[in-house]
């Protein structure tokens, strides 16, 4: 029997149908390529799904997501869909999803590409050779911890976390670290936050079970501060909710162009793969979207979700031949460009370095 794996495709708002479209046109050519076969299966969700079924989370998508190998997913949201009730808007659909599919794990690596160097407000010696991965929990924390509310001129959220919580997410950082350069450096503020110390306890617990990575501990205040002064020491950062938010968003910075940057939220049995982007509304339907993101989450897909480790490699690779070849879209055209592609013309030109490739 050949490999088959099922996609879930989450397009959503915006950008989103755009860039899908060119990840589903390098996942078809390397699966060609790696012979295994990809079957998708589209769902609603966001804004879309609002205007279609009248909820941005329809339970046909839990259930098609949950009964797949994966979930691809492009971006929510949009201006007309601001006004509606927390409930109904688009980003409650998404944080649904994230809930449902128990992804407590969001990973967050950020590469910065030789060619693009200057595209960072960083120094060219600071930044050149980054290459980080932020493990965040995800589903808990300061985000989802009760009580939470507001009575009279006072309000209050909780940040709470069990140690199984803590354990799990910490698992997740280390065997991602045992396959890249064996560093974990846990971000807390375990110098005043008492959930911080169980944070620290937990975390030193659990690097009993990998010898052969090297833990250290650092205050948050302190990370803000050295991933702009000296990202290159980080390999691994693991952190809470509302730190890895912060610390994410900062990191992703390093490499100049939100358009970039993948993500994978992972849990004991699903996994959800998106860019780190929005849906960006300003540029939909224009063919100007930078598709690198979400190709980039297929990429990560494969290699976290299905195995197809090679497979996840060739669509890295083509990533960086295209760049180094001075393809570029709008976003990034100003930095080495030789031509400047649409969306389309972009996918196509990494899908076609894809069957050119050797791994
Ligand atoms: P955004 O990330 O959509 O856009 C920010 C800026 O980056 C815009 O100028 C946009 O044009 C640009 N940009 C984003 N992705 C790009 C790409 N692939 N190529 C080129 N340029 C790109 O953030 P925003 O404008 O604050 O939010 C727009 C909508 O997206 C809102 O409704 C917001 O709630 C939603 N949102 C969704 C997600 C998600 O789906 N995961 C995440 C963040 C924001």
């Amino acid at each position: 029997m050949g490999r088959n794996y099922r996609i879930t495709v989450i397009k959503g708002d915006g950008i989103g149908p755009e860039i899908i479209d060119e990840a589903i046109k390098v996942l078809d050519a390397v699966s060609s390529v790696k012979g295994f076969e990809l079957t998708y299966i589209d769902a609603l969700m966001g804004g879309i799904a609002y205007d279609v079924t009248g909820e941005p989370l329809p339970r046909e998508t839990i259930e098609k997501a949950k009964s797949s190998d994966a979930v691809l997913f492009g971006a929510i949201g949009g201006e007309q869909w601001d006004t509606l009730p927390r409930q109904l808007r688009p980003e409650t659909g998404l944080l649904n999803l994230r809930k449902e599919l128990g992804v407590y794990a969001n990973l967050r690596p950020v590469k910065v590409f030789d060619e693009l160097v200057e595209a960072s407000t960083l120094k060219e010696d600071v930044i050149r050779g980054v290459d980080l991965l932020v493990v965040r929990e995800l589903i808990g924390g300061l985000y989802f911890g009760e009580p939470k509310g507001k009575e009279g001129n006072r309000a209050f959220n909780t940040m709470v976390y069990s140690e199984s919580e803590i354990r799990r997410v910490a698992h997740v950082a280390f065997q991602t670290a045992m396959k890249r350069n064996k560093k974990v450096c846990s971000v807390d503020k375990a110098n005043v936050l008492d959930v911080s110390q169980l944070w620290r306890e937990v975390v030193t617990d659990v690097a009993k079970e990998y010898p052969e990575v090297s833990l250290s501990h650092m205050y948050v205040d302190n990370a803000a501060m050295q991933l702009i002064r000296d990202p290159k020491q980080f390999d691994v950062i693991l952190t809470g909710n509302i730190f890895g938010d912060i610390l994410s968003d900062e990191a992703s910075m390093l490499s100049g162009s939100i358009g970039l940057l993948p993500s994978a939220s992972i849990g004991d049995k699903f996994g959800l793969y998106e860019p780190i982007h929005g849906s960006a509304p300003d540029i939909a339907g224009q063919g100007i979207a930078n598709p690198i993101a979400t190709i980039a989450s297929a990429s990560m897909m494969l290699k976290y979700a299905l195995g197809e480790v090679e497979a996840s490699e060739c669509i890295d690779w083509a990533i960086r031949e295209a760049l180094k070849d001075g393809y570029r879209t709008k976003d990034i055209s100003q930095y080495g460009a030789k031509e400047i592609c649409s969306t389309s013309e972009f996918g196509s030109i990494i899908a076609n370095y894809v069957g050119k490739c050797r791994k």
